[in-house]
């Protein structure tokens, strides 16, 4: 599959040029020049497929050639080695955990999917410099996902004191060819400073960067199969399925919108905002206006800017009245979050994070004016990566899960930095080593 770049002012390129740049030299957002529906067929037949077979079919177009098939095969079950459950809360709300995995959040699907396409691509042993800005959770599982991976090298920015103590042990802690840089700023501090290191030519001329944020299609696209396998698990007792997903860089909704352009029968989206809402505004006023982003209890969703918000636009023809009839957006309060995970909790015996209580309120909105339909939110971390907030909210201890003991006593390793001039001296010596 060949990807043009939504800036529309650089050449197309393979699946491979697009996974090893991650922006286009325009700093566009590489999308891919077809979409092609999947059969009726695969729909109807959802229940005889695997999860493997599934995600298989779903994502082959978008990286054939460049991965033969039998790669493919194996990069997905490598992917994919843990759970996908839906559990249902009731008649009309479901909850979708994607924590199943290594660092207990869902960017773990992508992480692991992109590591293995940059490692096969990787062939001739030029080195790689993956540069990655986290708001908490992409950092752990882009460093888990690459940990090991021969000829790249990650470094992650994470914004000082603004990540939760496990967060940051998962992304500090597990060196190899993983580096963490403590930034003295916020979130949009180092995406800017990621940013800056992609246009930096005499950054760029020394050595081959790439990003592993949702901006980079491998970490991007795979995100498809969670709404695909969703589907498979209610589509038996559910016509009307609805997303909620709480949302940030709006990757993983966006995914959804592909699914949906696949043929997945999605009634609608949801995005659910914390006080982040330049896309709730957007919606009410048709006007983007981004903001610096706010600091809030659902912290991997503090952006003012979202990346893949242009992605979207183009899923949708660039059309304001199409987008509204797939998406609606909300925007909650921390203390509204609280509450949810309060409720959450009483009403059902269910453990959410705050994400997943964000997503749970922005069903609970969708569902006011639209009861037959039936909500799925997404539950993208597991609650013990938020415990401080959980634990004091729900007022009961949770046992900590083994994948995050084992990171609980190991040692921080960051370097801290606090501008871009910082970055590329670290980066400059890093290749040099
Ligand atoms: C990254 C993240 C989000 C936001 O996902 P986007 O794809 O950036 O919209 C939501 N919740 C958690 C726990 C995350 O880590």
């Amino acid at each position: 599959m060949n990807y043009f770049s939504l800036n529309k002012k650089a050449p197309n390129t393979s699946f491979k040029d697009a996974v090893i740049k991650g922006l286009a030299p325009d700093k566009g957002l590489y999308f891919p020049e077809h979409i092609t529906p999947l059969p009726k067929s695969f729909f109807e037949n959802i229940d005889q497929l695997s999860y493997s077979e599934i995600a298989f079919q779903a994502i082959k177009q978008f990286v054939s050639p460049e991965i033969p098939e039998s790669v493919l095969k194996v990069i997905i079950e490598e992917t994919l080695n843990f759970n996908f459950p839906v559990i249902e809360l009731d008649n009309n709300i479901s909850t979708l955990e994607l924590f199943h995995g290594p660092t207990m959040a869902f960017k773990d699907v992508g992480a692991r999917f992109m590591a293995r396409c940059l490692g096969y691509f990787n062939t001739n042993n030029t080195k790689v410099t993956v540069l990655v800005a986290t708001s908490g959770d992409t950092g752990g599982a882009v460093a888990n996902g690459f940990l090991g991976v021969k000829g790249v090298n990650v470094v992650i920015l994470y914004p000082s004191g603004k990540v939760s103590d496990i967060q940051e042990k998962q992304l500090t802690t597990l060196g190899q060819n993983i580096t963490a840089l403590e930034v003295d700023g916020v979130f949009d501090d180092c995406q800017d400073m990621v940013k800056q290191a992609f246009l930096d030519e005499d950054l760029t001329s020394k050595m081959q960067l790439t990003s592993a944020n949702s901006i980079n299609v491998a970490r991007w696209l795979p995100q498809l199969f969670y709404f695909m396998f969703a589907y498979k698990q209610l589509h038996h007792k559910h016509k009307e399925i609805v997303f909620s997903i709480p949302s940030g860089n709006f990757g993983n909704i966006c995914a959804g919108m592909m699914a949906q352009k696949l043929g997945l029968p999605i009634q609608h989206f949801v995005a659910s905002n914390n006080a982040n809402n330049v896309v709730t505004e957007y919606l009410k006023t048709e006007t983007y206006i981004p903001k610096p982003s706010v600091q809030t209890i659902s912290n991997a969703m503090d952006v003012g800017n979202p990346s893949n918000f242009i992605r979207i636009q183009e899923i949708y023809n660039n059309d304001f009245s199409i987008l509204k009839e797939n998406l609606s957006s909300y925007s909650f309060t921390d203390e509204e979050t609280r509450v949810a995970l309060k409720d959450i909790y009483t009403t059902y015996n269910y453990i959410a994070d705050p994400h997943g209580a964000v997503g749970y309120l922005g069903c609970k909105s969708y569902l006011k004016n639209n009861s037959n339909s039936h909500c799925v939110f997404l539950e993208t971390a597991h609650p013990t990566k938020f415990l401080d907030v959980v634990e004091s909210v729900i007022k009961t201890k949770i046992d900590l899960p083994p994948q995050i003991e084992a990171v609980m006593d190991k040692e921080k390793v960051a370097t801290s930095i606090s501008n871009y001039e910082d970055l590329k001296a670290f980066l400059i010596q890093k290749n040099k080593a």
